[in-house]
């Protein structure tokens, strides 16, 4: 348990609101994982737990959210308990699961969804932005897995969802209606796979139905957090995983058309990409993360690279090839140009010539992707790559805590 979430904790209660370590923060240690970082939720306003934390701030103009700040940047982000307004919950919840491992098997709480069922109502959430109590705030949650509530004073683990038992056994499965869950919000989709891949999980038949059926809603997902999703498939360190789910459940053909149709063909071509994949897994295993511009360059080199070869202009290849999937995820400019000069460095990293290579600000990762492609080749490193890198990938900017909850 970190000694700052548990401070957080341990005030607020103190202080008589109800507060507990929720989301991703509890299933991690539960499976022995560390945690990215340590969420709290809890009965108190935004207002009252500024006023308890000196070192507080509250941010977010629709929902108010409290961040305390504690050294080194670490951020314990505190949310009031929410709950879905367009979700009424028929059966009472009440499953406290004492202590820890949970032997006693849990009761699902029943969602109902405030629809007329009709396939092409419009279920997408624009308003969750309402406080509840603390069953309301689990089962508006996407997976039983991240709907686990740790109360730190009694040591125990509130289960309103049955996430513990799917934790056991290894099963991301939606709260409640996967196919109302993930067209509320199509995002899920990504996060179901993300999920199954890092922690090595299973997907719930019926939730792995729901995504191959619903997949199209992926367009109605807001662009950035579709590229964003993308990167942290690769950024979690199960990349291969991921990207081999989507390719399967057929949501990469909605998100990267051309990589997917790149990667059917089965060529000798697809099975370097899926090697590249492995490669920056490994990686990152070591504690080695390449920036986000190597990360999307070694994701599309194979289709790039065919797209550009043997044609007269290439940077205009290069273009038409991007334009859609710029827009398709809003790719940023500096991202797509970072792209453009790493692909465009491979042909005079390859040919061992740098000439004023190395005095580019993007030479080091241009290497980087250059020895991630030699050795999912196969491919001995040349000895002067191993040297020049000596200035290692430039490392992804650690990324700032999303400011808007979901
Ligand atoms: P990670 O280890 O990647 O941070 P996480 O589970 O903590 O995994 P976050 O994106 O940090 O994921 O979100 C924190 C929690 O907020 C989740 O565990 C989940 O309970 C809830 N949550 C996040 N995104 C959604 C969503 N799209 N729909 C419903 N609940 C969500
Ligand atoms: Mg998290």
């Amino acid at each position: 348990m970190d000694p700052d979430a548990a401070k957080v904790l341990r005030r607020l209660t103190r202080y008589g609101h109800t507060a507990y370590l929720v989301g991703g923060g509890v299933r991690d240690l539960l499976l022995d994982r560390t945690p990215k970082d340590f969420d709290v939720a809890t009965s108190a306003l935004p207002q009252e737990v500024r006023r308890l934390f000196r070192n507080c701030r509250v941010i977010g103009r629709r929902f108010r959210l409290a961040h305390i700040l504690f050294s080194d940047g670490k951020i314990i982000e505190t949310a009031t308990f929410r709950r879905d307004p367009a979700q009424r919950i028929e059966s009472l919840p009440g499953v406290i699961a004492p202590g820890i491992p949970l032997v006693r098997g849990p009761k699902p709480v029943k969602l109902v969804p405030i629809t007329d069922g009709s396939a092409d109502e419009d279920l997408l959430i624009r308003n969750d932005n309402v406080f509840g109590a603390p069953y309301e705030d689990a089962v508006r949650r996407d997976f039983t897995i991240n709907g686990l509530f740790y109360d730190l004073e009694r040591g125990q683990v509130i289960d309103y969802v049955g996430g513990m038992p799917d934790l056991l056994h290894g099963v991301v499965r939606s709260v409640g209606d996967p196919a109302v869950r993930l067209r509320e919000d199509p995002i899920r989709i990504l996060r179901a796979i993300k999920f199954s891949a890092r922690l090595d999980m299973g997907i719930d038949p019926d939730l792995y139905d729901a995504i191959v059926r619903h997949k199209s809603d992926l367009g109605r997902a807001a662009k950035p957090r579709l590229l964003e999703e993308l990167l942290r498939f690769m950024r979690g360190g199960a990349g291969h995983r991921s990207y081999f789910l989507s390719w399967d459940t057929g949501v990469l053909a909605e998100l990267l058309p051309e990589l997917a149709a790149f990667l059917d063909d089965d060529a000798p071509e697809a099975g370097l990409t899926w090697a590249r994949l492995a490669l920056i897994d490994a990686m990152h295993a070591q504690g080695e993360l390449p920036s986000d511009a190597v990360l999307l360059s070694a994701l599309l080199l194979g289709p790039l690279e065919e797209a550009i070869e043997g044609v007269r202009d290439p940077s205009r290849a290069f273009e038409d090839f991007m334009f859609e999937l710029t827009q398709r995820l809003t790719l940023p400019r500096r991202l797509k140009d970072r792209v453009r000069a790493l692909l465009a460095s491979q042909r005079r990293l390859r040919s061992g010539k740098l000439g004023t290579l190395p005095r580019r600000d993007y030479f080091p990762e241009a290497l980087a992707l250059f020895m991630i492609d030699h050795q999912a080749r196969g491919e001995k490193v040349p000895d002067w790559a191993f040297q020049e890198s000596g200035v290692s990938a430039a490392p992804s900017r650690r990324r700032r805590r999303r400011r808007t909850p979901r």
